[in-house]
């Protein structure tokens, strides 16, 4: 599959600083460890990528990864960790807060793990387009696979798009998650 180039954009402390050319935006969200990183560079097949994500400093902000002329990636960040005190906590939060709840070029939201019913409460409050992303699949048996993925498309909300089991070690479902990328961001507005 051709991939248009990757670039790191830009890191965002505030939504002034949010990309301003209109183009679509796939978001990555979840607690940290879930393997949303590895996602990330697996998607994208750059290795480098999840590292200007997860560099000291830029794990409270959002971090922008253009397409070509197509999308962005943006990186949210990470929330979950145990030993970060409540003021940085909700500084973390006041950020995703902003960008969830008002980006028009939001397209899809992409939720790497196995159960948070927070936020998938909290996308289809806002009623935002997620696609849950079962990750780490091959630490699984395929039955496991399938029982994971039947627990969690019982619990989908409204806006969820597909269920996904991904591994960023094998590559496996990453190229269906990436057509499902692909799908919302062309048909962004007609949903
Ligand atoms: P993040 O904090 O959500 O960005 O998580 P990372 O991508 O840094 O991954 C957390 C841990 O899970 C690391 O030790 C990874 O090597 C491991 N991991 C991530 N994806 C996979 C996967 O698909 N399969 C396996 N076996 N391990 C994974």
């Amino acid at each position: 599959m051709k991939l248009p180039t990757v670039t790191f954009f830009g890191s965002a402390a505030s939504p002034e600083q949010f990309p301003r050319d209109g183009l679509p935006e796939v978001a990555f969200l979840g607690r940290s460890n879930v393997g949303k990183s590895s996602l990330l560079n697996a998607l994208a097949g750059v290795k480098g990528l999840a590292r200007v994500s997860s560099s000291p400093g830029r794990t409270r902000l959002v971090n922008f990864f253009r397409l070509g002329n197509d999308f962005y990636l943006a990186d949210l960040p990470g929330y979950g960790y145990a030993r970060v005190g409540e003021a940085m906590r909700r500084g973390w939060e006041g950020l995703v807060n902003s960008y969830l709840g008002g980006r028009d070029a939001l397209a899809l939201c992409v939720f790497p793990t196995e159960s948070d019913e927070t936020l998938a409460a909290y996308l289809d409050h806002h009623r935002l387009p997620y696609v849950l992303a079962a990750t780490k699949a091959d630490h699984l048996g395929r039955g496991e696979v399938l029982r994971r993925r039947a627990n969690l498309e019982r619990g989908l909300g409204r806006k969820a798009r597909a269920v996904l089991a991904v591994s960023a070690t094998t590559g496996s479902g990453v190229k269906e998650l990436w057509r499902t990328i692909r799908a919302s961001v062309a048909s962004r507005g007609e949903s």
